[in-house]
């Protein structure tokens, strides 16, 4: 009989994430975070794989990336966290901006994560757009923005064989609430 291995999962994974936080505290962040950042599971977070409020002194992972991508994704992610932490540190902005992206490249740590993700929640609101030359209605969930707007697709290939076009720019009509 073959055994196939087990696909890593330790038994208990936030002191796993904890030992790796003190880790690379030296070895990839110069020392220079705090250690008491507290971690834990949020079983909520679905968008973002993690998060990390300063004023709390808390990092959060996301339960549902963990459970469907495994520790390696959430390891990627707590580093993430760390490295915006070690920008905080060092007194610079530490957003998702051009140092984030050089030290992240630098450090061989994740900018942004490419993993599938449900909605939190379907919202039963639906943002209904006309288009002014063929009248027809369209819903979206949510609201279109941009430098412009989405155009009818059917007047687009009628029309204009498939191009964005002006005229057929759809209009907002209202939000509704699916029933
Ligand atoms: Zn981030
Ligand atoms: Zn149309």
């Amino acid at each position: 009989m073959k055994v196939l291995p087990l696909p890593y999962a330790p038994l208990d994974p936030v002191a796993e994430l904890r030992r790796h936080y003190q880790r690379v505290v030296d070895t990839k962040f110069d020392g220079v975070i705090p250690r008491d950042f507290r971690i834990v599971f949020n079983p909520f977070l679905r968008r973002l794989t993690g998060r990390i409020t300063y004023g709390l002194r808390l990092i959060e992972i996301s339960r549902y990336h963990y459970t469907k991508y495994g520790m390696k994704d959430a390891i990627a992610t707590l580093e993430h966290e760390l490295l915006h932490l070690y920008l905080h540190k060092l007194g610079l902005p530490s957003g998702h901006n051009k140092d984030f992206k050089r030290l992240a490249a630098k450090k061989g740590i994740r900018v942004f994560h490419a993993n599938a993700y449900p909605r939190n929640r379907t919202t039963p609101y639906r943002y209904l757009y006309e288009c002014p030359s063929c009248r027809r209605l369209v819903s979206r969930m949510r609201r279109i923005s941009g430098p412009h707007g989405l155009a009818c697709g059917i007047c687009c290939r009628t029309h204009t064989s498939g191009r964005w076009d002006a005229r057929f720019e759809l209009t907002f009509v209202a939000r509704v609430m699916m029933i």
